[in-house]
């Protein structure tokens, strides 16, 4: 990013920064940052602002140790907002919440990631073949136990959505996708391609 570019003069020498989390991009503050805060944020690598209300440049962490690790910095369409991503050190606001936007949760679904990280151990299974693993024994038995296990939880899912226990259909559901996973591992499938797939049907 070339700091020439930017617009400072429409704020006055400021311009607006939005901080977001670089692993969640969950958002976690605005400040506004003059020429010199940008200059000292990118030599220290640390999210410095221009402070209004201190009237000077201000670190984010000085005090409290919460820095904000410099991660990357780009500027938007008209050059006169920077967006950058950075590794909070603690709770960015001085109330200790994660974020100052913390009236609602707006913080990314890190549930559904999970399903990627369950995709990433079973291919690690695969690979290094443990033993005591449930997962293991199934990559041993090979395509036709996985198969078999997956129209077994499918089956069970069916059987379970038409029964009024909510707990056990989800558990049914979480053991297909579990198997379906396997499967697809098995297969040499990632679940990438599915999803894929899913979205050239959206279209
Ligand atoms: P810190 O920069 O974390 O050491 O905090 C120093 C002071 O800056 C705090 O006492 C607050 O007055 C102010 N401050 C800290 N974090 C924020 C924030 N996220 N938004 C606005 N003001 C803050
Ligand atoms: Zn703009
Ligand atoms: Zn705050
Ligand atoms: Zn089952």
């Amino acid at each position: 990013m070339k700091t020439e570019d930017l617009d400072f003069k429409k704020g006055n020498g400021l311009i607006p920064a939005i901080i977001q989390d670089a692993e969640t991009f969950q958002v976690l503050m605005l400040g506004y940052m003059n020429k010199e805060a940008l200059e000292v944020t990118l030599e220290k690598e640390r999210v410095t602002f221009y402070s209004r209300s201190k009237e000077r440049l201000w670190t984010k962490g000085e005090t409290s140790g919460n820095f904000l690790d410099l991660v990357d910095i780009q500027k938007d369409c008209d050059n006169d907002t920077l967006l950058i991503l950075a590794k909070p050190h603690g709770p960015t606001c001085h109330t200790g919440e994660q974020s100052c936007f913390y009236e609602q949760d707006f913080k990314p679904d890190q549930d559904l990631s999970f399903i990627g990280n369950l995709e990433q151990l079973i291919q690690n299974r695969k690979k290094e073949m443990p033993e005591n693993s449930y997962t293991t024994h199934l990559f041993t038995e090979g395509l036709d136990e996985i198969t078999q296990k997956v129209g077994e939880e499918a089956v069970e899912t069916v059987i379970e959505s038409k029964n009024n226990n909510k707990s056990a259909f989800i558990g049914e559901v979480a053991d297909l996708i579990y198997h379906l996973l396997v499967l697809l591992t098995e297969k040499g499938i990632p679940l990438k391609k599915i999803i894929g797939r899913l979205k050239e049907r959206h279209q």
